[in-house]
C-alpha cells in the first residue's frame, strides 16, 4: 500500500543519505539518487538509469516518488501558466509560473487549503484539508518545469495555504530546492509570504536563510485588519510589527508587505498615512494589489486611479510602494479558485 511506503522525495539530503547507508549502499548512492530526484525531477525509479537494477528494485518496493498529475493547465496570453495539479490522494492544488525578464518564477503552494480564514481569499473558504509534504511542494516546481520544458529560476509561497503553518515541510523544501544537488534555486530567488504567524517569524529569523519574507499587512491598524483577517485577533499589530523590524534586525534582509486594496475598506488617503506611520522607517517595500473578488466575499477592489493615488501618497512620504503587475487576468483570477471551481464540479473529495 502506498500510504505506508517511505516518501523519498520528502527525505533530507542527510535522511536519504541515511537511509541509502542503511541498505548497506556507498554513499554515491545518495547522492546519485537524490540530484535524480530532486535535480532532474523523475517520477519513476526505472529512469534512474546509472542505479543498479536491484537497488531500483528495492527502493521501489519501500518508497514511493511523490508526483502530481496535470488535472487543468491554462495558459494566458501574457505567458502565464496556470496549473491546477493532482496529489496521488485525489486533492487538488494551483501553481502558477510568470515569466519575468529575469526568468521564471512559480508560485507554489504549501497546503491543501487554509485555516487562516482571510475574508478575502478564496483558498480559504473549506478550512485546512492537509498540510503538504516537503516532496509535494517541491514536485510543483519539477512537473512545472517539465511541462515548461524551462529553467525556473525564483519562487514564490504564495499560492494555497500559510506557509508557516506547515513550518518544518516548508522548511525542508527549502533546503531541498536550494541544493547544489537539486535544482539550486538561491534564498534569494525565493519570497515566503504569512499572514503574520509571530513565533514562527521569529523561529524563521533564527534559521537566517535569505530569503525575502512578505508579510501580508493589508491594513494599518486592528479594528481594519481584524475584520479582512482573523489572525490579527490573535497577532495583533503591537505583537507584529516589532517581530517584522526584529526579523530586519537579525537577518539583514528587507521584509516586504503585501496590500491587497479594497475599495472603501482600506484604501481611503488617510489609511495610506497611517501604514506611512506604521512602517517608517523600516525602508520595506509595499506591494499593492487590487483586490481579485472572490465568490461569497463582501468586497471589491478599488479603482486602478484610486490604487495609483494610494501608491503616490506613500511614496510621498518615504515608503517605496509599487503596484503589482497582474498576470493572467484572462485565466482563472485569484490562488485558489481554480480548485474551487474543481470541487464544484464534484470532482474531488473537498
Ligand atoms: N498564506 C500566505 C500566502 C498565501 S496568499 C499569506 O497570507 O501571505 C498570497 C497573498 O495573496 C497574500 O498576501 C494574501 O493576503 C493575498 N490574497 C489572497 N487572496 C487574495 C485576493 N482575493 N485578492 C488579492 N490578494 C489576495
Amino acid at each position: 500500500m502506498s500510504e505506508t511506503k517511505l516518501k523519498i522525495t520528502s527525505l533530507s539530503e542527510q535522511e536519504l543519505a541515511d537511509y541509502i547507508a542503511g541498505l548497506g549502499q556507498p554513499a554515491f548512492r545518495a547522492r546519485q539518487i537524490f540530484r535524480w530526484l530532486h535535480q532532474r525531477g523523475v517520477t519513476d525509479f526505472s529512469k534512474m538509469t546509472d542505479i543498479p537494477k536491484s537497488l531500483i528494485a528495492l527502493l521501489d518496493a519501500q518508497t514511493e516518488i511523490e508526483s502530481l498529475t496535470v488535472a487543468r493547465k491554462q495558459v494566458s496570453k501574457d505567458g502565464t501558466v496556470k496549473f491546477l495539479f493532482r496529489l496521488p490522494d485525489g486533492n487538488c492544488i494551483e501553481s502558477v509560473i510568470m515569466r519575468y525578464h529575469y526568468g521564471n518564477t512559480i508560485c507554489v503552494s504549501s497546503e491543501v487549503g487554509c485555516r487562516m480564514g482571510c475574508r478575502f481569499c478564496a483558498s480559504t473558504q473549506n478550512g485546512l484539508v492537509r498540510p503538504l509534504t516537503a516532496g509535494e511542494i517541491a514536485a510543483q516546481v519539477y512537473a512545472a518545469g517539465a511541462e515548461l520544458g524551462e529553467r525556473i529560476s525564483h519562487i514564490v509561497m504564495m499560492g494555497i495555504g500559510e506557509p508557516l503553518d506547515n513550518y518544518d515541510n516548508v522548511l525542508k523544501f527549502l533546503h531541498l530546492i536550494s541544493s547544489p544537488n537539486g535544482l539550486n534555486i538561491g534564498m534569494r530567488n525565493i519570497s515566503l509570504s504569512t499572514c503574520g504567524l509571530v513565533p514562527k517569524i521569529r523561529q524563521l529569523a533564527q534559521e537566517k536563510l535569505g530569503l525575502t519574507l512578505s508579510i501580508s499587512l493589508h491594513a494599518p491598524n486592528n479594528r481594519m485588519r481584524s475584520s479582512m483577517m482573523p489572525i490579527n485577533d490573535a497577532f495583533p499589530l503591537e505583537q507584529l510589527m516589532p517581530t517584522c523590524r526584529e526579523y530586519q534586525k537579525i537577518t539583514g534582509r528587507r521584509i516586504s508587505f503585501e496590500y491587497s486594496m479594497v475599495k472603501g475598506v482600506n484604501d481611503s488617503p488617510k489609511t495610506a498615512r497611517e501604514l506611512a506611520e506604521l512602517i517608517r522607517g523600516m525602508g520595506a517595500h509595499v506591494n499593492l494589489i487590487p483586490i481579485n473578488p472572490v465568490d461569497g466575499s463582501p468586497y471589491s477592489a478599488s479603482d486602478a486611479a484610486n490604487v495609483e493615488r494610494f501608491r503616490a501618497l506613500l511614496e510621498r512620504m518615504g515608503v517605496n510602494a509599487t503596484v503589482r503587475r497582474r498576470l493572467g487576468t484572462d485565466i482563472s483570477a485569484a490562488c485558489g479558485q481554480l480548485r474551487q471551481e474543481e470541487a464544484r464540479k464534484g470532482e474531488m473529495p473537498r
